[in-house]
Formats: structure tokens, sequence, C-alpha cells
């Protein structure tokens, strides 16, 4: 299996804090049953600032720590970048990194309270340079939560979602969990990666959220979130379902 959302390189954001740490999460992505991760630290959060080329060289060194250890678990690189109205220079000066370099698929975080203005022509703006934009843990957007029509008018346009596996397991709460399932209704999730941090607080939690995701739409479902993270691998397009607008089940319910 691939993760393709993980905070495991050491030292350089609030995921592993040092390189015993990552090898402990190396290892508890194995008892996952993941062989592939793709490691996205924080970028130009306000507390990280992690450009391509220092992520590239971080994750040169753990491959190569994992190797000495026999841990049979390969590292790719990426980024989870927070969004701002810079990104489309930062793109040409190559200190953005898109997940495993030359995917052209791109990591996008909101801020958890609110989705800027500028979001829906950005993410515009990304697509006409060639970039495939995914926005990162919608579900635990606020503005999102609070409107999902904002979320619809985004995934319409052309961008792609990914949920945290701990979001769908119920670790984010029941409001969260309920509100990801939705998202998944809805065709507005695309990819489930797990955003581990680390193995107690922050952990992989992808086979918890594969028991949900299989209890409630069935294994089909599955390999189908499953396959769309290795075509980010293979270069190839995700194309989702046409996206529909959350409805809840109590307005249905009046029909
Ligand atoms: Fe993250």
């Amino acid at each position: 299996m691939i993760d393709i959302h993980c905070h495991i390189l050491p030292y350089i954001d609030d995921g592993a804090k040092h390189m015993e740490e990552s090898i402990e999460m190396a290892r508890a992505a194995i008892s996952e049953g993941i062989h592939t991760i793709i490691a996205t630290p924080h970028h130009w959060n306000g507390a990280c600032y992690n450009p391509k080329r220092d992520v590239l060289k971080a994750v040169k060194t753990l491959n190569e720590r994992l190797e000495t250890e026999e841990i049979p678990v390969t590292i790719l690189p990426g980024q989870e970048t927070r969004i701002n109205g810079e990104m489309l220079e930062a793109l040409k000066r190559e200190e953005l990194l898109p997940l495993n370099e030359t995917s052209g698929y791109l990591f996008v975080e909101l801020p958890s309270s609110h989705v800027p203005r500028y979001t829906k022509q950005l993410m515009f703006d990304l697509q006409l340079q060639g970039i495939k934009p995914i926005i990162v843990h919608p579900e635990r957007n606020k503005e999102i939560i609070d409107n999902p029509d904002l979320l619809f008018e985004i995934v319409r346009d052309g961008t792609l979602t990914q949920l945290t596996a701990g979001s769908i397991a119920g670790r984010f709460g029941k409001k969260i969990k309920k509100f990801s399932i939705q998202l998944i209704e809805a065709n507005l999730a695309h990819f489930i990666a797990s955003d581990a941090h680390n193995v107690n607080t922050r952990p992989f939690a992808m086979q918890e959220a594969f028991k949900v995701i299989s209890n409630e739409f069935g294994t089909s479902y599955l390999y189908w979130f499953m396959e769309n993270s290795q075509l980010i691998l293979n270069e190839e397009l995700v194309v989702g379902d046409i996206p529909e607008k959350v409805t809840t089940k109590k307005f249905l319910g009046l029909f």
C-alpha cells in the first residue's frame, strides 16, 4: 500500500522529531501494510519552510538509513504547502515540490479555520500551469464543514481532495467522521492518506479507516482509493465520479 501524506522526515516540521522516531514510524508503516510513503513536510505554514531542495536531501538521508536498518519502506519526496498568494511564483522558482517530484500532483493545505477567497482562482491558475492540485484534509476545515458547497465548487472545477485516515476512523471526533463519509458519498474525495506525525497521537490509522470504508461502501471503493494513490506514482490521471453537493439524510427524508 502507498501512503501519499506523511510527516516522517525528521527534524523539519511537527512530525518525526528525530531519526529514531522516523525509523519507529517506518516500522509502524510496515505493520499497516505500507511499503511506499510520500514524505510531505509542512511548507510555508508560518512555522516551517521546507523548499524542494531541502526535502530532496532529507528524503535521501532517510532512505539511506532505512536501507542500513533493512526496513523495506521506500520514501518518496513531496510537500504540504500552505495556500498563499505567491504559489505560482514559488512554483516557477522551483521551491514547490509536487508529489514524487514529477507527478504534477501538488498538495495544498488550507488554514483550518476558513477558505481564503482566492482559493478557487488559484486552483484554476495552478491547473493552467499543468499542476493537478490536491486539497488535503478538507473534512477538518471549519468553513467547509459549515458550507460544503465551497468544496463542491472547487472539485467541480477540477481540483482533487485527500481525506485523512484518522478522520474516517473517528480519531478527530464523530462529526468529522460523519462529514468524511458524506464527502465520499458526494464524490468529493479522491485519496485517503495517513497524515501521520508520529506513532502515538497521530498514527497511520490506515487499516482502521479502510475497515470503515469497507463497511460503509464495500471493498471496490476501497480499491478505488488505493489505486488512485498508485496512479500518482504512475503519473496517470485520477478521475472521480461527477461531484455532487453534500446533502443531509434529514433533507432527503422530506421527499
Ligand atoms: Fe499533513
